[in-house]
């Protein structure tokens, strides 16, 4: 373990977090099994390291009572149905878009289902997160997501962003560019920018972080 992931992992527990780490995605993958139990109501958000790690098909094992936003078939108003459901679920899954040192946990979103259900509701939380997204300071973080995670993202989900175009945002272009500045595109991924620090509710969020790069 490098000494950046120690400092994390201190940190992440002095913000009230779980903090675990992982030497592989096999490893991490027995622990989610030991932090969630058979017959629990789950769901997740979007997340490339979910699926790369195989939390998702043990999500959809059948063990599990899988709140599905993807089936084959589902309307826009059982989509609807599902993001409502899942702040009653008892664990919900997704990654991080970066993780500080200091211990704080970045996220952007645009439809922002993902970040809502990080911040309330569902009764834990369990985030995935690859060395790749460990980052020194806030700066770093906002930036990650400006030049790796958003460009990545909106070429996964196909959108016509100016990012998508150019691997990073229109936002760098200017001198003086605030952490909220970005495209006026219509599939924009990145409108609510959430930073969890200090946690009131010990250790809901459990972060898993695993040694190699994983997603976005
Ligand atoms: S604001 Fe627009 S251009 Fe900037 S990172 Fe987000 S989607 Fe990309």
């Amino acid at each position: 373990m490098t000494e950046a992931v120690k400092t994390t992992l201190e940190n992440l527990k002095k913000n009230n977090m779980e903090a675990y780490f992982c030497s592989s995605k096999k490893e991490a993958l027995e622990l989610v099994k030991k932090l969630i139990k058979k017959g629990d109501t789950v769901s997740n958000g979007g997340s490339v390291t979910l699926a790369e790690t195989g939390v998702m098909d043990l999500l959809k094992s059948g063990n599990y009572n899988y709140l599905d936003r993807a089936r084959p078939g589902i309307t826009q108003e059982e989509i609807e149905q599902v993001y409502r459901s899942t702040y009653s679920a008892d664990a919900y899954f997704a990654s991080a878009n970066a993780v500080t040192q200091s211990g704080y946990i970045y996220n952007v979103d645009g439809n922002s289902n993902r970040v809502s259900a990080i911040l309330y509701g569902p009764k834990s939380v369990i985030l995935l997160v690859g060395t790749n997204k460990i980052v020194k300071t806030i700066d770093d973080a906002i930036e990650r997501v400006k030049k790796i995670a958003a460009p990545n993202n909106t070429r996964r989900l196909n959108l016509d962003t100016y990012c998508s175009h150019t691997d990073s945002c229109v936002s760098l272009n200017k001198n003086d560019s605030e952490i909220c500045d970005g495209c006026a595109s219509t599939t924009r991924i990145c409108c609510n920018y959430v930073l969890s620090g200090y946690q009131r509710h010990k250790n809901r969020i459990k972060v898993i972080i695993i040694d190699g790069s994983y997603g976005y």
